[in-house]
């Protein structure tokens, strides 16, 4: 870190505390070159990545929009609130994890379909033939199947 009044290179922390209930480090810091104090504040960076679409543009990651997409596959579905919250902030956390500062909207649909598949069978298809269209007509195919046999066991 340079000096800000001699842009020194060396300058050496000499108290480091904790601020803002723990969130940011506080460090003072001394040029070695001027002796001039100074204070730099480091926080942890939680952006969550762009979001890449299909015709390479992009753009920022949308909660709502999510929260939306969530909404609509679970539509009358017996599944609540805290539930949808809970799968978003998983989704959340999945591409803070990443690290990358772009993921393709492709990741984000991935991440969507596996948290719809745990959560309701009946959204899973509904989100899966809009996003995966006919693409993926095995996979669509073999999730309807299941369905069948599965509501048909508890019948
Ligand atoms: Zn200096």
């Amino acid at each position: 870190m340079h000096c800000p009044f001699c842009a020194a290179d060396d300058t050496k922390v000499i108290d480091s505390r904790l601020v803002a209930e723990g969130d940011q480090v506080r460090r003072r810091r001394e040029c070695l070159s001027c002796k001039e104090r100074f204070t730099t504040y480091e926080v942890a960076e939680l952006v969550m990545p762009r979001v890449i679409k299909q015709n390479g543009d992009r753009e920022p990651f949308d909660e709502n929009k999510l929260r939306a997409g969530f909404q609509r596959a679970l539509e009358k579905r017996p599944v609540s609130l805290e539930d949808i919250e809970a799968a978003i902030n998983q989704i959340k956390h999945d591409l803070r994890a990443t690290g990358e500062r772009e993921v393709g909207s492709r990741v984000l649909g991935e991440l969507v379909m596996d948290s719809l598949k745990q959560l309701d069978q009946v959204a899973y298809v509904r989100f899966a033939s809009v996003y995966r269209s006919f693409q993926d007509i095995a996979e669509f195919r073999d999730a309807i199947e299941r369905l069948e046999s599965d509501s048909a066991s508890s019948a």
